[in-house]
């Protein structure tokens, strides 16, 4: 499918497109304290679609003074919690009058199918921001009783404050840019904190339109700051910035090690990270196959396989193999490839150029290594950054494509004999974010879902996700989670006070 049959993007979508992008800083839009601006480009065609301002160290530094005063001094401050509620419910409710224009963005700026946007990534965004409204009104401390061994006979009454963490930085990446916006917004919001939220240089556009829609919520000026630009230059300055209280993160391992580094470095501020994967999908020999098969195939091939969860490693017992793997390449060979805004697409291209570069190198190295494809297993030629469907067999646990992190619609399948030797091979990876098992047998799923080494993990099922359930990672995914009850958590700090009673 080609951009040249795909329908044009709808009048509200072409305006806000022609509108000039500039930086949210202190509730007015401005440019960059450099006047630098930067193409953002249609994957599909390579065509540039907008330019937004390229925010740099000096325009974190302003944002940064206004998330401070918001959270210091500004009615944010003072507002009551049912108020921040409400904002963040008015906020839920005009995202949902502007779905279709949001999913459009989306699809333009990201590659991603507009239906598939339409209906998962900004329906999910917008649940984030009622779940997290209705957490505004129930951050509750304890109050708990002491005995003080060297105050005898004195009386105190303790108890807790659930405090907010103050100014939080956010780096988001691209893979599903309105929904990692509305992940890092939300408990922020619920909890008080105020926010500088720096989106990704390849997708900055949804992140600007949720920002013109935050004003009109009536969010007060400084509260939600929102700045583009590149990695290196605004993301480095906020992790480094002394008055950035937390930083959540979102993104590869290698720049979330770097965040780490840069927090130490400077005043020690709180991170949380939500890193790579390369997550194993383990079908065991008494699942229903139609439904693993179709389950694997999703696994992988949502979002063009650019899912921090994407299910990479696809585990098969030997006596099934080959029909799993037929299976899995049959429904590869269904996906039609095109510009996300083309009804038909069931797969948009690569969010960038660098991406499919990145996506082919791995490609490359595994068939050298003498891995196969089964299906797939090359770039379509052309305008656009698509790559193929594709699966890998002949295997080896050595292998690149097996032990790192593609971000690409690549699985690599292989062939297990018993529970004992998956679990350890599933187990065998430096990530944790994710793992799934298909099987009929409910005991057997509740214990390998036990001895599976990731925050998630799926049981008949894939890529399932709720406001409610708390996600991130083991191991080298991440530190701390997001969404549900644990995300609030980590955006509030425990105070203890103490008194004596006369
Ligand atoms: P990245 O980690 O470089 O970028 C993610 C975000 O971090 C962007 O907003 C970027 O501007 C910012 N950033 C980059 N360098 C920074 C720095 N030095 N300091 C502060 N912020 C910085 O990811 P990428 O280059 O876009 O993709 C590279 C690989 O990362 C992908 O191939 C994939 O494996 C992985 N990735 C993972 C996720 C995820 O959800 N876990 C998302 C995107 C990419």
């Amino acid at each position: 499918l080609t951009t040249s049959e795909t329908p044009a993007a709808s009048p509200k979508t072409q305006k806000f497109l022609a509108h000039e992008h500039q930086l949210l800083i202190d509730g007015h839009w401005v440019p960059a304290a450099t006047g630098k601006s930067f193409a953002v480009v249609n994957p599909a065609d390579g065509s540039t679609i907008a330019s937004v301002a390229e925010g740099g160290q000096e325009d974190i530094n302003k944002a940064v003074a206004a998330a401070r005063r918001a959270f210091e001094s500004g009615p944010w401050h003072t507002m009551t919690a049912s108020e921040r509620g409400k904002l963040i419910w008015k906020l839920a409710d005009l995202m949902d009058q502007h779905i279709e224009e949001f999913a459009e963005i989306e699809s333009l700026d990201n590659g991603k199918p507009k239906a598939v946007a339409q209906v998962a990534d900004v329906p999910l965004a917008i649940d984030l921001f009622r779940y997290m409204a209705g957490w505004a009104t129930k951050i509750e401390g304890t109050t708990i009783p002491i005995s003080v061994p060297y105050l005898s006979g004195a009386e105190f009454h303790s108890y807790t404050l659930r405090e907010p963490v103050g100014v939080v930085g956010q780096i988001i990446p691209w893979n599903f840019p309105l929904l990692m916006a509305a992940w890092k917004l939300g408990p922020a919001l619920a909890t008080g904190c105020t926010v500088v939220l720096k989106v990704a240089e390849e997708t900055p556009l949804t992140a600007l339109r949720l920002g013109q829609l935050i004003q009109e919520a009536g969010f007060p000026p400084g509260v939600v700051n929102i700045i583009t630009g590149f990695g290196e230059t605004a993301g480095a300055a906020l992790a480094a910035h002394p008055d950035v209280d937390k930083i959540a993160f979102t993104g590869s391992t290698e720049v979330g090690k770097l965040i780490v580094k840069a927090a130490g470095d400077t005043n020690l501020k709180k991170v949380t990270l939500e890193l790579g994967g390369k997550s194993p999908n383990v079908i065991l020999p008494d699942a229903d196959l139609p439904a693993a098969i179709a389950g694997a195939a999703n696994a992988i091939f949502f979002n063009h396989g650019q899912c921090c969860c994407a299910g990479s490693r696809l585990f098969v017992h030997r006596s099934q193999f080959d029909q799993v793997v037929e299976g899995v390449a049959e429904e590869a060979k269904k996906i039609r490839l095109g510009p996300g805004m083309h009804p038909e697409s069931g797969m948009g291209p690569m969010v960038s150029k660098i991406q499919q570069d990145r996506v082919c190198g791995y490609l490359d190295a595994g068939l050298h290594e003498g891995a196969r494809a089964v299906v797939g297993g090359k770039k379509l030629e052309g305008s656009g950054y698509f790559i193929e469907p594709t699966v890998l067999i002949d295997t080896h646990p050595h292998m690149k494509v097996i032990q790192e992190e593609i971000f690409g619609p690549v699985v690599a399948a292989v062939a297990f004999d018993d529970l004992e030797e998956v679990v350890a091979t599933a187990n065998n990876s430096i990530y944790g974010l994710a793992a799934a098992v298909w099987t009929k047998d409910i005991s057997k799923a509740h214990r390998i879902a036990k001895r599976l080494k990731a925050g998630t993990v799926w049981v008949n099922c894939y890529n399932v996700f709720d406001a409610s359930l708390p996600f991130g990672g083991y191991k080298q995914s991440g530190w701390g989670r997001e969404m549900g009850h644990e995300a609030i958590n980590l955006y509030t700090q425990t105070k203890a006070v103490t008194v004596q009673l006369a």
